[in-house]
């Protein structure tokens, strides 16, 4: 697409933990006229996403892998596990490390599970001999892990704790929270036999916000045929989802509720410019991308939530503030400079700490100078 085509308005730089900056191919895709959702040109568009999806998430080796594409934002995707994989009164284990995995356990809660949650301290990751005495314990259903918790930037260890949970219980289904961690960190669905792995489309995946975005193991879609009881929703069923997504990546359109077309046509730019370089070298520029901004504000004396570097996040980074400094005293200054950054949100500690996110072209288009930029107004801002 040649840029003449389309250029966004100039705006203040986005890098919050999500929605991220989003280019300009990716804006214009957005813009597509209206198209019905049975249209010749949209149906391998639709194909293609969830084609793509499974490349992202190393999903293609279990061929009955089901990607899924809905309307609705991350959070659905917690709805879908609840609704689709859990029947009433059955255990869930949440393994949570901030704001997220307690409102993942919330959701299951909603849908009638009895959940356990093990609680890593703030800032670091369930520790091992816990998880397994637990998982010992009881039979659960499902396990969740939220691979990267955007409220204290922390990065679970998922291959790992996906093994623990394999070894000693393996009939659980896994759950890997993604919403922030799909296409800025690594996630390997088949070799880490995961069964659920939910994203949205607006942070990693450069795409505006309104798509939850779904992976789910065969082995899941087994345990969702074999309920006793019915899913206890409607909209959000994966059995009458399940068709639309089969037809669409067989070349044929099908309808439950109507897909968001113009969103779609911004996640396959979005995915296309993603898988136009070899994940590796994505995965390596976010890496590149998080040591440059948290070695920068090592430098200014800043100290950050995760305990430490190993199980931070690649895509954005949880700073403290510095004794004495609020977020008032900050955030607006940074605003004013044309950077907007995010609030705390853990909260125990919502007050102490703010969040920069660092995904998509923000991390991987570095000619941009956004996180020079980023860098420069908080050192400014703090110096003053
Ligand atoms: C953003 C986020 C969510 C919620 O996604 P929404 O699109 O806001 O509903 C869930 N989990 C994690 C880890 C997130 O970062």
């Amino acid at each position: 697409m040649s840029e003449a085509k389309f250029q966004q308005a100039a705006h203040k730089l986005l890098v919050i933990p999500g929605p991220i900056e989003f280019s300009d191919e990716v804006l214009y895709a957005n813009a597509t006229p209206g198209t019905a959702y049975t249209s010749p040109a949209f149906i391998p568009i639709f194909g293609d996403c969830l084609r793509m999806l499974r490349k992202v998430l190393f999903a293609e080796e279990r061929k009955d892998n089901q990607p899924f594409l809905v309307a609705g934002s991350g959070t659905l995707g917690w709805d879908a596990v609840g609704a689709n994989l859990i029947e009433p009164g059955e255990e869930a284990l949440v393994l949570a490390t901030g704001y997220f995995g307690d409102s993942f356990a919330d959701c299951l809660e909603a849908y009638g599970a009895k959940v356990t949650k093990i609680t890593a301290e703030i800032g670091g990751v369930p520790n091992d001999e816990e998880v397994i005495a637990v998982l010992k314990e009881k039979k659960f259903k499902v396990v969740t892990i939220t691979h990267v918790d955007t409220s204290t930037g922390v990065l679970s260890p998922a291959a790992h704790l996906a093994e623990l949970i394999h070894t000693h219980s393996p009939s659980s289904l896994i759950a890997l929270d993604a919403v922030c961690s799909v296409a800025s960190e690594e996630i390997q669905f088949d070799k880490w036999g995961l069964d659920v792995v939910i994203s949205a489309t607006q942070k990693g995946l450069g795409a505006p916000p309104g798509l939850s975005v779904v992976m789910v193991s065969g082995k899941a879609i087994k345990t969702l045929e074999e309920r006793k009881s019915p899913v206890g929703g409607y909209y959000i069923s994966w059995k009458r989802w399940l068709p639309v997504m089969k037809a669409y990546e067989e070349g044929k359109p099908s309808y439950f509720a109507t897909p968001p077309v113009q969103l779609i046509y911004a996640l396959h730019a979005s995915l296309t410019s993603i898988l136009s370089a070899p994940l590796s070298d994505r995965f390596a520029a976010h890496q590149a991308a998080s040591a440059y901004i948290k070695d920068s504000l090592t430098s200014l004396g800043l100290s950050f939530v995760p305990l430490h570097r190993s199980i931070a996040a690649n895509g954005m980074t949880a700073i403290k503030f510095p004794p004495g400094l609020k977020a008032p005293d900050v955030l607006p200054h940074l605003a004013e400079k044309g950077v907007v950054v995010a609030a705390g949100l853990h909260k125990a500690m919502a007050g102490e700490y703010f969040r920069i996110g660092h995904m998509g072209i923000t991390a991987v288009q570095r000619e941009r100078g956004d996180l020079e930029k980023v860098v420069g107004a908080v050192k400014e801002v703090l110096s003053k």
